[in-house]
């Protein structure tokens, strides 16, 4: 490995590689439990930087594992022994912005909550907004096709790269340019897409061109609690039905509010099932929609009933709180089941979908399978756009329990396909969901589809040397 670092020093300048055990051990883990064990740190500064590293790094066979900062949470960024992690952190310029044309120009190592503060003002947003915004950089989001709270109304990553430069990892480390700064583009097969949600395993994405969108005027929202599940269904849609522009509609059932309450004292509380419907308006319309939204709550036998006209009194009244602390109130109820100090809990974060119309179905089917297992979980999820994140926790030290695991969640994706979901909607495969990844497309017959993957990675990365052994299973033909 010597060798190698004196090599990549010389190539693109010695404080862009690292070595020394705590920078390797810092970008060797992901958010949640993996970790690796990487040769070396990079970090390049330019597209000039990644295309060196590559070209080096195919002659020597040496694996990349790219990296924007590690907040995934299914080991889609976790390097192994054979490689070096590439970090883009310092590769975060806001190139350019245009509110003519809609688009927004930048690096990858650009995090989702600065675009938005460079935004701010301008009466313009980016609107993916994963929970974890704060740490979430373009590169990575647009490599897991993340989604978020506002994921109902504005999708996910897939739906806002206009155009992306890439560099291949091949020999010559090719750099492409995909696509351009218009909406519509009809230049061939869609190789942007292709490449959003790809988890690293295609090409090296060095800058991005998005699509940024006018931020709503105003924002109206309502919790309440529901004892009976129906009944906070059927309050969604009638909110459908009432044709109201939804912008968020999350859901926590009730032993998760109940959880989350006692663990972390929230500002909003109550029992049963928690729904949070945030609409989008006009300033002179806000308090009839507050109206119609509240309205309909109550007819649907809502109680403990919240309201806010804006987002500012939405986040003064804490109505957010038990959602966005759901994840955090789960790690402290996991790291307190804990019986020797050393241990770590395993946690896991699924991320199935189902068609909005069948959640009740998907809801009663989780709890059944969380009790036959006897498994304790969390759960919450996107309501609007039916993404469920059930989260479960087990004690490392509890063999029995992590003997079951596998079977545990290919039992809720499976669930999820029969109700004609999917496995992942916006975390990615990455090494938890490869059995997953089979099961679903053998139910559709259509295991091949797997096959045309696996050559597509062939022709993209020939050596495999980008993020290798992550999404795809390797012999199922
Ligand atoms: C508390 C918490 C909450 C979360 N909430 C959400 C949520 O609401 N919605 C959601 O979708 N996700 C969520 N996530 C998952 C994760 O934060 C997102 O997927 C995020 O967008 C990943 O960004 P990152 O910069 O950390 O990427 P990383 O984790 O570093 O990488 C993600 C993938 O992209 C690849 N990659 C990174 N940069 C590049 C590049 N420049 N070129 C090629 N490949 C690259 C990596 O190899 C990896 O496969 C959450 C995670 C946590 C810990």
């Amino acid at each position: 490995m010597e060798d190698h670092v004196k090599n990549l020093s010389k190539l693109i300048g010695h404080d862009k590689v690292y070595v020394d055990p705590a920078t390797i051990k810092l970008y060797s883990k992901n958010a949640v439990y993996y970790e690796g064990n990487a040769l070396a740190i990079v970090f390049p500064e330019s597209t000039e930087d990644v295309s060196k590293i590559v070209r080096y790094a195919y002659e020597n066979d040496l694996k990349i594992y790219p990296q924007g900062s590690a907040s995934e949470i299914v080991g889609s960024s976790t390097p192994k022994d054979d490689g070096i992690v590439m970090s883009f952190v310092r590769m975060r310029k806001i190139k350019d912005v245009s509110y003519i044309d809609s688009y927004v120009v930048c690096e990858p190592g650009v995090r989702l909550v600065e675009l938005n503060n460079y935004l701010k003002g301008s009466g313009y947003m980016f609107p993916i907004d994963p929970a974890s915004i704060k740490s979430a950089t373009v590169g990575g989001a647009i490599n897991s096709g993340s989604g978020g709270m506002m994921g109902a109304k504005y999708g996910t990553m897939k739906d806002w790269v206009l155009g992306l430069e890439v560099v291949l990892p091949n020999e010559e480390g090719s750099v492409l340019r995909l696509g351009g700064k218009t909406t519509k583009n009809r230049e061939g097969y869609d190789l942007i897409r292709l490449i959003v949600g790809s988890e690293g395993t295609l090409a090296l994405v060095t800058e991005a061109i998005l699509r940024i969108t006018l931020a709503p005027e105003e924002v109206v929202t309502v919790a309440g609690f529901f004892n009976d599940l129906e009944d906070l269904m059927r309050c969604v849609i009638n909110i459908k039905e009432s044709k109201l522009d939804i912008l968020i509609m999350e859901f926590v059932d009730d032993v998760t509010t109940k959880i989350t309450i006692d663990t972390i004292k929230p500002r909003v509380s109550g029992s049963g099932h928690l729904l949070i419907t945030s609409v989008s308006t006009v300033k002179e319309a806000a308090q009839r929609v507050l109206d119609k939204l509240i309205d309909i709550y109550n007819r649907n036998n809502s109680s403990n009933i919240v309201s806010a006209r804006s987002m500012e009194e939405a986040e003064a009244l804490g109505i957010f709180d038990i959602r966005r602390n759901l994840y955090p109130a789960t790690i402290k109820i996991a790291s307190s089941s804990l019986e020797v100090d050393e241990e770590k809990p395993y946690i896991f974060v699924e991320d199935i979908s189902v068609p909005p119309s069948r959640l009740v179905e998907a809801v009663k089917r989780l709890r059944n399978i969380s009790e036959k297992y006897g498994f304790p979980m969390t759960l919450g999820g996107h309501v609007g756009d039916g993404n469920l994140h059930p989260v479960v926790w087990i004690r490392e030290g509890d063999r029995e329990k992590m003997d079951q695991f596998n079977n545990f969640v290919m039992d809720i994706m499976k669930m999820a396909v029969e109700l004609d979901g999917v496995i992942s909607s916006e975390h990615g495969i990455g090494m938890v969901k490869k059995d997953g990844l089979i099961m679903s497309y053998r139910r559709r017959n259509s295991l091949y589809a797997l096959k045309l993957m696996r050559e597509i990675k062939r022709i993209f990365d020939p050596k495999s040397i980008l993020n290798p052994d992550k999404m795809l299973p390797s012999d199922v033909y």
